[in-house]
């Protein structure tokens, strides 16, 4: 019989509902069983490929080439296995189902409403991703209260009637505020949006708490008390040095052990090892280096949620601590701040604002032969500022941003030309790139055939390789054939890279992704080499 754990967040959002679920879903893994997750987004948009990530964070993508919520990432850096549309439940795309089923008449004669028609679909869809898996954790989007998550908690609630007693339980993430003036920690949040659960008709088995300090003793008596949950089923979640220290803090509560019993399962084992050779390197690195990350989005770190993770892998692989510089290539003090870095990384991003600034990152990182790291829009703002500075092309751009560039360096393909329909539209999800051997890329992969990840409209317009190359640009990867430039690399530069895809979605906390692992090494070389001129 399938397993499930669901995870509803109380008080206010932001607690890190999802690293509490992907990190008891590694416990369960880690004794032995098999984990997946499923995030419910409460949205009415179908997938979150048309949010801006300043709002939302960044837009995940999966090798099936979903667009999704970031805590997908999340999800796949924890368990290190591939998560799938499946994984991700958006109101719209359950509304959007309903509704075609409507219209093709599978509902004939019935009056279509949100229980059963829509709470059926949402059922459907958890019992169908479990059924190969020996548990299924889904985190509920949103707050408990808001109008928006009814329908998805209300699946929940149904879930334990259909699946019985010991086959479901529910963990609630809840705030615990601490009052500075009084110097107390504060239970009455959490007493009321579990009055709140109840009367949904969930009744949690579970609370986790976050809050600044730990928890004493009388602290979570009073929340098991009011709350109607065991003494030692009230968890502390305080705030941890690394995400990925979460599963440790749990589990030296038990956590795991609880679960297991509540859901009557035997672990199967007991397999720290591997991911403890991970967890304690954290905080014990040797040495220091600095990336800039030049974007825009820097306002909201989520946006490069997955590019920040990498670059902790690849740190961690280094035996270094990445210190991040979120540079905002509009702010007047950029420049320096790239004149600085150890090593500058152009991300992935959409629309006019910032392409210049970015285009000059590059200009320094190129000059100054700064390790480089370009990644979709980065890459493409590579191929821009190689055909201006290098090979004569001063007004070369890419006609997403100016549609009359006698240079259209960067272009949309035929394929895409007719595309009107802005939803899931792009190139998405994995696609096979076959690497140069002798290039850099192919030293980081050491090896020549790869997948990676893609989401964008735009491309390194074939017509201008020829040119680009004789000046030193050269693609070093190729899509199908030779059809599409997937890489490319400066000749006469220490490590320069421009890749088409995200290779930060596919970097896992035990198998850091090569290209990040390979520029934190080339950047920690160049600062070697600063220290000694
Ligand atoms: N805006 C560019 C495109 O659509 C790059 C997208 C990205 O960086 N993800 O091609």
């Amino acid at each position: 019989m399938a397993k499930f754990i669901f995870v509803t967040g109380g008080v206010v959002s932001s607690l890190g509902k999802g690293i509490t679920g992907a990190s008891i879903g590694k416990l369960l893994q880690l004794n032995g069983l098999s984990v997946t997750m499923i995030k419910c987004d409460p949205y009415i948009n179908v997938d979150a490929g048309t949010m801006n990530p300043i709002q939302h964070g960044e837009v995940y993508v999966t090798d099936d080439g979903a667009e999704t919520d970031l805590d997908l990432g999340y999800y796949e850096r924890f368990l290190e296995i591939p998560m799938t549309r499946a994984n991700n439940v958006t109101a719209g795309s359950v509304y959007r189902a309903v509704i075609e089923k409507e219209r093709s008449g599978k509902y004939l004669g019935s009056t279509v409403q949100v229980i059963p028609h829509i709470t059926n679909e949402i059922k459907e869809r958890f019992k169908a991703l479990s059924k190969d898996f020996d548990v299924t954790i889904v985190e509920i989007g949103g707050t408990v209260g808001d109008i928006e998550s009814l329908p998805f908690l209300e699946a929940a609630r149904q879930m334990r009637l259909d699946c019985g007693q010991g086959n479901v339980i529910y963990v609630h993430v809840t705030l615990v505020p601490y009052i500075p003036s009084s110097d107390e920690l504060k239970t009455k949040p959490t007493q009321h949006s579990v009055n709140k659960l109840r009367e949904i008709g969930i009744d949690p088995n579970m609370i986790i708490c976050r809050a600044s300090k730990p928890l004493d003793a009388d602290i979570k008596a009073k929340i098991s008390l009011f709350c109607s949950v065991p003494r030692e089923a009230v968890l502390d979640a305080p705030d941890a040095p690394s995400i990925y220290l979460v599963p440790e803090i749990l589990h030296s509560q038990g956590v795991n052990e609880q679960i297991l019993m509540l859901l009557g399962i035997r672990a199967k084992r007991h397999d720290f090892a591997k991911w403890s050779a991970f967890t304690e390197k954290i905080g014990k690195t040797e040495k220091t280096v600095n990336i800039a990350l030049a974007g825009k989005y820097v306002k909201l770190k989520d946006a490069y949620k997955s590019v920040g993770e990498a670059l902790f892998h690849g740190g961690i692989a280094n035996n270094a601590k990445v210190r991040i510089d979120y540079v905002d290539v509009e702010d007047p003090d950029a420049e320096a701040r790239l004149r600085a870095a150890d090593g500058v990384l152009v991300p992935g991003g959409f629309g006019n604002r910032g392409i210049e600034g970015k285009i000059r990152a590059i200009t320094i990182a190129r000059e100054m032969k700064k390790p480089f790291l370009g990644i979709c829009l980065g890459m493409q703002c590579a191929v821009i500022e190689s055909a201006r500075s290098l090979a004569g092309m001063p007004r070369a751009n890419s006609t997403e941003f100016d549609e009359k560039t006698p240079h259209p360096v960067i272009d949309v393909m035929p394929e895409q030309k007719d595309v009107v329909d802005k939803g899931g539209t792009m190139r998405l999800g994995a696609c096979t790139t076959l690497l140069s051997p002798g290039s850099a890329a192919a030293a980081a992969y050491k090896t020549i055939t790869i997948s990676e990840r893609h989401r964008h409209r735009y491309e390194f317009n074939p017509k201008f390789v020829k040119a680009l190359e004789k000046k030193g640009l050269k693609v070093t990867g190729w899509y199908k054939d030779r059809k599409l430039p997937e890489t490319v690399e400066l000749a006469k530069h220490p490590w320069f890279v421009g890749v088409q895809f995200h290779p930060e979605l596919k970097s896992r906390p035990t198998k850091p992704h090569p290209l990040f692992v390979a520029f934190i090494e080339a950047s920690l070389k160049a600062r070697e080499g600063k220290k000694e001129a």
